[in-house]
């Protein structure tokens, strides 16, 4: 009777204890912030560079540029301009092979210095280069390539690499691979929160 007892107390302990972490992993945030920051975040542009085009890149370029806007935080437009004017990100592709990454995001500052992580920077120009001999290696049928471009455009904007695990995010390190979504996630939205 005694023991009995005892057992249902530890397995009572063992059920609450399961059941708060299974309420825990879904509510955690654990966004990285890289430090950037733009001080007009709802009013940036991106231009898609000739190479961009020619490459047949633009459509990938177009959605990961535009893929926060339904942040309140931000809002990204196109322009057709490509004259720096303290809020354009600029998309350009390399034919020449860059290394063992799809694309790569660089920020720079007022001085033309670049912002690195996780230095506060104020961003006033970006630029998005696609390494086009991997990029082309994603599936041209999946989702890959999307969710390149909206990976990218989430380090243009002051996201750093979350791997932490358990915790669902386009900004897994390029190591960590891919989630399959062409959008951020609800954890990547709360970070550009975080951000503005
Ligand atoms: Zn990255």
């Amino acid at each position: 009777m005694k023991k009995k007892k005892y057992n249902k107390f530890a397995l009572l302990s063992i059920i609450v204890l399961l059941a708060s972490l299974v309420v825990e992993v879904p509510t955690s945030l654990a966004y990285v912030k890289n430090g950037s920051k733009w001080s007009n975040p709802t009013s940036l542009q991106y231009y898609v560079d000739s190479s961009t085009l020619y490459a047949g890149n633009e459509h990938y370029a177009t959605w990961g540029a535009t893929a926060w806007n339904s942040a309140t935080e931000v809002e990204v437009s196109r322009t057709y301009s490509s004259s720096d004017n303290g809020r354009l990100t600029t998309i350009v592709t390399s034919t020449t092979d860059l290394g063992a990454y799809y694309a790569e995001a660089f920020r720079y500052n007022s001085s033309g210095s670049r912002c690195v992580q996780p230095t506060i920077c104020t961003v006033v120009r970006g630029k998005i280069v696609i390494n086009n001999v991997d990029f082309k290696k994603l599936s041209s049928t999946g989702v890959r390539r999307h969710e390149t471009m909206t990976h990218e455009m989430g380090h243009i904007l002051g996201l750093g690499h979350e791997d932490s695990s358990g915790v669902f995010s386009i900004m897994l390190s390029g190591g960590a691979g891919f989630i399959d979504r062409k959008s951020p996630t609800t954890d990547d939205f709360k970070g550009i929160s975080a951000v503005y």
